[in-house]
This record gives structure tokens, C-alpha cells and sequence, in this order.
């Protein structure tokens, strides 16, 4: 990150979501490991080396890159086709948890645990790609190969947040059903908006109808868990538009919201169109309204924003984002799929698959069910603890001061004392002895906050 970069507003964007590896941040430390190494030896580093780091909490993010189209402005790892291989991704999956899960395990000693204990797998995640297109019987295969892997069986019963990612009018009431009988208890549904208009501008192949629908289904199939993306800074949105679908929102009742702004990312079609003067977007100013006027609107509606993009109802904030923006170890499975493994030593590895799904299988099988990562970081303890003040600053919490200085072994204001006072006097943050937290306009201003605070 470089210090003085331009003054922009931090919107939420789609790259804020759960990180595969197209979304995951990239560090100058980054080791590119040729695809062509695949084919011989493997040649990134061995990323299951290095002692744990004590956890207590852990994560497994699966990722699913099949969807039914290819929507004009995304970047994420996708393979859009009708014919997908729904047991063949189960297996690779299945195989390469087997391989995978004893690298999040604290080392035994004579048989016995050696303190502290093995982190607890508290969140499973499906993204995607559009995981709710996977085979219902395939999918809780995966679910029962993690629970075997990483849960400890003494600890039956423990809370374990099961999310799955799925589209309106890509699911039905008997899928919905047999997810839920398959153990998923939460259900993230890729709304975007309530427009036909603005559905067919982003390409989207569903109605306005499909997304109260689909709601509606989930509710009957008998989830009380439901997260709602919907999409703002759309081509051709006016405010009076979000105003709207914000109300429509609101309407369902869900649980939790992701409210992101468009991104134009190069190398999609939209990127092209752009770049021709062919695509017109809300400005950035015009943006910030919009996501200002969606936290006022779901704050009222007791859906209080806890991150630069997440709004939740009292006891529904994402279990699993959480894990990614306080430093906790997760395991990620699957093409593109990106994983964390803090080490004691205060650095950690972050390390992700091949994104093609093609070479993931290839590599997968080259690797006994462990693919040879496409991309290698080792990361410091001074990366993790500059990590760790960019990703707190992005929620309402902000940062404990004492948890850091137990992490790292110092306070996080003092050796940043003055930029930290320009944030003060700049009204983005405010510090006390017990954490540093963004205020309202702070968390519009993110991204500017851990540009000066990176040290
Ligand atoms: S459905 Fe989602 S993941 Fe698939 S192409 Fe569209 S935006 Fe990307």
C-alpha cells in the first residue's frame, strides 16, 4: 500500500466479499508459481510447514466455480457450462480436505494434543461461482467429509455456521429443502436487484420476481438465516431507483445484507465497454450516497451496517467474514480457492489454488489431492499486523487495542501516533484506551484510513 494515495471513498465493492482467490488481496510479496510447474515437480514453497499459530476459531471456504452464465461484469474464477461435474468436484473436494485438514491441526505430541488446542471449525462456506447450482447429495458430501477432517467429535452439537451461496431463480422449494436437511442453515442469495431493468443491463438470467421469491421459498424450506446481495452504482441506477430497492429490501425482512457497488473490472466485458465510453456509471460521489442513503435505510430497519459492506440483524453478523477480518486461520478448498495459516512465529502462509477448473483438477490429481498452489505468500508478522489494523478499520468494531498488543507485542497507535491523529481530526476515527474505531463517514473513507495507516 503507498502512502498518499488520491482521497476516494471506500466503497463496499463486490472484491470486498468472501476472498477465492480472484478476490483475495494481492501483496507485493506474492510468489507466482508457473503453471507449467505442475506438470513436474512442484515448485511453490511447502506451505503445511511451520507451527500453528494458537486459535481458537477456523474456517473452511469451498469454492464451487460453475454458474449457469457468465455475467458481463464479473472476474471472480467462473466456469459457466450446463454440463458440470458435480461428483468429480465432490471428490476433488473430499480429497484434497483429507490432505488439507491435518495442516490446521495444532502437532501432536505422544499421541496427545499439545496446548493449545486444534482451532474449532466454526463456519463452512460455499461460494462461488453459484454453489447452490451443486448437486444436493454432493454437496453434503463435502459437508460430511469437513465434519469428519476438522470437527472435533467430542465437541458434537458445537454451533457451526453453514452458508451456500445460491441465485434467484437458479433454486427451487425441493433444492432448498434438501439443503437445509443436508445441515446448510444459512443461505446467501445473490439478489442484485429488484429492476428488470437493471437485472438485464448486468445480465443477469433472472426476473425482479425471482428474488422475493426465492426468499420466500427459503423461509418455507425453513431457513431463518438469509443474506441478501444486492448490488448499487448500477448503469442507469438514479437515487429514486435505490431509494426503491432499498424498500423492497427491507420488505423481505432478511437477516443480514451485503450492499456492494459495482465494480468495472478490466479484462470483462464491461471492462471493454468502458473503456469505449460505451458504459455510464453513478460517479463515486453519487455512490457514496447511494451506500450512505442504504445505511440509514437498513439501520431503521434494525439491519445495522458492522462493515464497509454488511448489515446485520442483533446476533446475525456473518460468522464466516468475521474470521477473515480478525486474522483467524481458514482452510480453502477447491479451484481459485485461497487459504491462511498463521504460523507462531507471527508470519503465516496465504497460499491459492490454480483458477482454472481444468487445472485444478489436473494439478489435484498431480498432487494426490493436493494441487500445487498457483500463488504463494509468505507474510511477516509486520505484513499481518498492518493486515490486521486495514481489516479491523473496516468495521464498527474497529480495533482492541489489548488483542493486538497480545498478537503482536505492541500498541497499534503509538508507533502510528500521527497519522493516526490526522484520522482523528479528519472525523474518520476515534481512539480510546481500549480500540481505535471508524466512525460513520470513517468507514466511507476505509480504504483511506489504512493507506495512511500502513506503516
Ligand atoms: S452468477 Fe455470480 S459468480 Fe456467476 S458469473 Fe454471475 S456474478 Fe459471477
Amino acid at each position: 500500500m503507498v502512502k498518499g494515495s488520491k482521497q476516494t471513498p471506500a466503497l463496499a465493492t463486490s472484491r470486498d466479499l468472501a476472498p477465492d482467490g480472484a478476490r483475495e488481496r494481492k501483496s507485493a510479496g506474492a510468489v507466482e508459481v508457473p503453471v507449467a510447474a505442475l506438470r513436474g515437480r512442484p515448485a511453490a514453497p511447502d506451505v503445511s510447514v511451520g507451527e500453528l499459530a494458537a486459535a481458537d476459531v477456523m474456517g473452511l471456504y469451498v469454492h464451487f466455480p460453475f454458474c449457469g452464465v457468465h455475467c458481463p461484469y464479473c472476474d471472480f474464477a467462473v466456469d459457466a457450462r450446463a454440463d458440470i461435474p458435480h461428483d468429480a468436484y465432490a471428490d476433488a473436494i473430499c480429497a484434497e480436505l483429507t490432505v488439507r485438514a491435518p495442516w490446521f491441526r495444532q502437532q501432536r505430541e505422544g499421541g496427545h494434543l499439545r496446548e493449545p488446542a486444534s482451532p474449532r471449525l466454526v463456519s463452512i462456506y460455499f461460494g462461488g461461482g453459484t454453489p447452490g447450482l451443486w448437486r444436493s447429495e454432493a454437496l453434503a458430501r463435502v459437508i460430511a467429509a469437513a465434519r469428519t477432517a476438522l470437527c472435533d467429535p467430542t465437541a458434537a452439537g458445537a454451533t457451526l455456521e453453514i452458508t451456500v451461496e445460491a441465485n434467484p431463480g437458479e433454486v427451487d422449494a425441493e433444492k432448498l429443502r434438501a439443503l437445509r436437511a443436508a445441515g446448510v442453515n444459512r443461505l446467501s442469495l445473490g439478489v442484485q436487484s429488484f429492476d428488470d431493468r437493471l437485472l438485464r443491463a448486468l445480465g443477469r438470467n433472472h426476473s425482479a420476481a425471482a428474488g422475493p421469491r426465492a426468499v420466500a421459498m427459503a423461509r418455507d424450506a425453513g431457513f431463518e438465516n438469509i443474506s441478501v446481495d444486492l448490488m448499487f452504482a448500477l448503469p442507469e441506477q438514479s437515487q429514486d431507483d435505490w431509494r426503491q430497492a432499498l424498500d423492497e429490501l427491507v420488505a423481505l425482512g432478511p437477516q443480514h445484507v451485503s450492499a456492494y457497488a459495482l465494480t468495472i473490472e478490466r479484462g470483462t466485458p464491461f471492462g471493454a465497454l468502458a473503456r469505449k465510453g460505451e458504459l455510464v456509471v453513478p460517479d463515486q460521489e453519487q455512490a457514496a450516497i447511494m451506500q450512505e442513503l442504504a445505511r440509514d435505510v437498513l439501520a431503521q430497519a434494525g439491519l445495522v451496517q458492522y462493515e464497509v459492506s454488511s448489515y446485520a440483524a442483533p446476533g446475525r453478523r456473518a460468522v464466516h467474514n468475521s474470521l477473515y477480518w480478525t486474522g483467524a486461520p481458514y482452510l480453502g478448498v477447491g479451484a481459485s480457492a485461497a487459504s491462511f495459516r498463521p504460523l507462531a512465529d507471527g508470519g503465516g502462509w496465504r497460499f491459492s489454488n490454480p483458477r482454472a477448473t481444468a487445472t485444478y483438477f489436473r494439478a489435484s490429481r498431480l498432487g494426490g489431492g493436493s494441487p500445487t498452489p498457483a500463488q504463494v505468500e509468505r507474510r511477516t508478522s509486520s505484513d499481518l499486523e498492518n493486515e490486521a489494523v486495514w481489516l479491523a478499520l473496516r468495521t464498527s468494531d474497529g480495533l482492541d487495542r489489548r488483542a493486538h498488543a497480545r498478537r503482536f507485542g505492541f500498541d497499534p497507535v503509538e508507533p502510528r501516533r500521527p497519522d493516526v491523529d490526522a484520522c482523528v481530526a479528519r472525523g474518520w476515527i476515534t481512539v480510546d484506551s481500549n480500540a481505535i474505531r471508524p466512525t460513520a463517514s470513517g468507514l466511507l473513507f476505509a480504504d483511506e484510513i489504512a493507506t495512511r495507516l500502513w506503516r
